[in-house]
């Protein structure tokens, strides 16, 4: 209770957006999980507000901002509508508005809107395997394929997803993140075990996780990036079996239904 009253304190209240920005000062003993439990702020979020130098070894003193209630920042680009960026969320427009306290349906290039956590997820489609982890368009499928960078016939071993740069990418499944970090042409990249499977998310612009994490299906894990071999901001999508690279589009559901809004969610009750 003594650390939540000293960030009070030290609470600003940002007047554009529906939430409060909290300044917390790292202390001895703490670590990421301990500081998640206490100040109730989940991990992704601390991770997607602030550029720890080693999530696993905090310093004494190291200041983490995060907002309350618990959400991220979407900027808006070109060509970004509210009916886009809500499903990108899995969420409503209705509920994006919202939380922006937006009365028109209006956005500028670079408008920054607040997305609470809470209203993330509301329509991933759960009828398969896994989840999709990413909404947008399917730009490359998993096979043999001209390479789009060296122009050789080549096995792509995954599925690309293309999503505007700083879209969410989902946990597919809950699991244990082995790897992240960069990884030569999938660029910054986060491999989550399953058991059997093994979930590859490639070409990341950042990463909100670290290795060792247990993730939940459908947790924001980063976002969308253009790093490593890679033409422009999409998901490189891979799923493993035992380690070997299989067709992601067995164990998904259909890419015409990546987004299924349950009527029973839409209001904003309980989690
Ligand atoms: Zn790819």
């Amino acid at each position: 209770m003594k650390k939540f009253a000293l960030v009070v304190a030290l609470a600003i209240f940002s007047q554009a957006f529906s939430y409060f920005l909290m300044h917390y000062y790292v202390q001895p003993g703490d670590t990421l999980f301990s500081i998640s439990e206490s100040l109730d702020v989940s991990i992704s979020t601390i991770l997607d507000w602030n550029n720890l130098r080693d999530p696993r070894k905090l310093r004494i003193g190291e200041e983490i901002v995060f907002p309350i209630p618990d959400g991220i920042i979407y900027t808006v680009k070109r060509g970004d509508t509210l009916e886009s960026i809500a499903a990108r969320f899995f969420t409503t427009v209705s509920l994006l508005k919202a939380a922006n306290l937006l009365s028109s349906d209006l956005l500028y290039d670079g408008e920054k809107l607040f997305v609470p956590s809470e209203i993330m997820g509301m329509a991933f489609n759960d009828s398969a395997k896994f989840i999709w982890p990413v909404y947008g368009v399917i730009t490359s499928k998993y096979g043999w394929r001209i390479h789009p960078i060296t122009k050789r016939w080549s096995f792509h071993t995954g599925v690309d997803i293309a999503a505007p740069i700083g879209s969410p990418v989902f946990a597919a499944d809950d699991g244990v993140v082995k790897f992240a970090g960069r990884n030569g042409g999938y660029g910054n990249m986060i491999l989550i075990d399953h058991g059997k499977y093994q979930t590859v998310y490639g070409h990341l612009s950042r990463i909100d996780v670290f290795v060792g994490e247990y993730v939940k299906r459908g947790q924001l894990i980063g976002r969308v990036g253009s790093t490593g071999m890679s033409t422009g901001p999409h998901l490189h999508f891979e799923v493993r079996i035992y380690g070997r690279h299989t067709n992601p589009m067995a164990f998904l559901p259909s890419p015409r239904r990546m987004y299924v809004l349950k009527e029973e969610e839409k209001w904003m009750g309980g989690k």
